[in-house]
């Protein structure tokens, strides 16, 4: 999944909110407790996985003994009756792996992460294991997955920070885990070392420790896609927001994202796998004849589909039937039409993503035409400002 993300177009924000759209509900009232390290969770609940690195030291930490591991070993991690084997060697829960040197990294199933591994066993024979980094580190393992590194400075620049407020407020979202944030389109995409980048990385170092807060000094929920298609969106649009508006967050024009490729779109999609997904979904309709937008909001999205079916009709939010039936053909809700075809639909629209907050393609435009990462934030989060976190 996280490969076929990045291999189009290395934007994976325009998923990455989906989470908050289908769970229903979307944080935006309460601030998340304040913290500079995050915990990533990387794998949950699985039976093995393979552990290497050039040097690395494992802690037992409820018991704290050393044991160093060298170059070259690659090692095949499982878990009994709660304690986690390595080596025909059995330690207890958790266990911390960290690099001997302090800028090397552990590599789990191949991937490298910076800092510190925490595997956890559960009574059984499953474990989860979690990249536990400073927050900088963590971004720039986001940054490269969510921009591609030959965009402008300032681009990227307005990227990191966008992804470490994101952070930052939605920390404590899988608590439940064991963990921060997930590695996934769920969260937001993080791909570790790997994919660390000059260019990312010097975005990352030049806005060390930089999120944005609100008119109430509160950190604003950063949320951001790939393309807004002309228009950005208001969160009420989109997600089940029960506050107020949010001031940063309001729909606006923009101009800065016509140059993008997917600034206009269009797919075709079966009858018969619309009619599938949204009987998945609960949405209960027989053959579908016509599909008709109902109402827009100022952004120009649609607010409902209506479904004209052989059992009736009924109307559906427009962003739960894109997310229903195929969030990566039906590229947004700002649809301009949907034509019936033999056996399938065609829709045309703008944008790619929720829309709402930051305008990832905008941020490039904006650059490009000599923006600076202040005006790209200030633009896309209104009335925000920037504070340093940490060092
Ligand atoms: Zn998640
Ligand atoms: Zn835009």
């Amino acid at each position: 999944m996280r490969s076929s993300i990045i291999m189009p177009i290395r934007f994976a924000a325009l998923i990455a909110g989906l989470f908050v759209f289908s769970s229903g509900a979307s944080d935006f009232s309460t601030a998340a407790p304040a913290r500079d390290i995050v915990r990533a969770g990387l794998l949950i609940r699985v039976e093995s996985f393979n552990l290497s690195g050039d040097d690395y030291k494992l802690f037992e930490m409820r018991a704290p003994v050393e044991a160093r591991f060298r170059k070259g070993n690659d090692y095949f991690v499982t878990a009994l009756r709660g304690r986690i084997i390595i080596d025909g060697k059995s330690y207890s829960s958790p266990l911390r792996i960290t690099p001997a040197a302090s800028d090397d990294t552990v590599r789990i199933n191949g991937k490298n992460y910076r800092d510190s591994i925490v595997v956890s066993a559960d009574g059984g024979a499953r474990m989860t294991v979690v990249n536990e980094l400073g927050i900088d580190n963590y971004v720039r393992g986001v940054l490269a997955a969510e921009m591609s590194p030959d965009w402008p400075q300032e681009a990227l620049k307005a990227q990191a920070v966008a992804a470490r407020g994101f952070v930052w407020r939605n920390a404590g979202r899988h608590a439940k885990d064991g963990f921060d944030v997930c590695a996934t389109v769920h969260c937001q995409v993080y791909i570790g070392a790997s994919g660390e980048r000059p260019s990312t990385d010097k975005a990352v170092f030049d806005t060390a420790g930089e999120i944005l807060l609100d008119n109430n000094g509160a950190p604003a929920n950063t949320v951001f896609h790939a393309s807004c298609g002309g228009h950005t969106e208001e969160p009420s649009n989109v997600w089940d927001v029960a506050s107020s508006p949010i001031a940063y967050l309001v729909a606006r024009k923009c101009s800065y994202c016509d140059w993008y490729k997917h600034y206009t779109w269009s797919s075709q999609i079966e009858e018969s796998f619309i009619r599938a997904r949204l009987n998945a979904a609960g949405y209960k309709v027989g053959n579908i004849r016509a599909l008709e937008i109902t109402g827009r909001n100022v952004s120009g999205r649609a607010r409902f589909i209506r479904v004209i079916h052989s059992g009736g009709a009924l109307a559906i939010r427009a962003g739960k039937f894109r997310l229903a039936v195929d969030s990566w053909k039906m590229k947004s809700t700002k649809i301009t039409a949907i034509v019936r075809k033999k056996d399938s639909f065609e829709f045309r629209g703008y944008g790619w993503g929720h829309g709402v907050g930051m305008c990832q393609a905008g941020a490039k435009g904006m650059a490009d035409a000599g923006r600076t990462y202040r005006d790209i934030l200030g633009f896309y989060y209104p009335g925000t400002y920037i504070k340093k976190i940490s060092e």
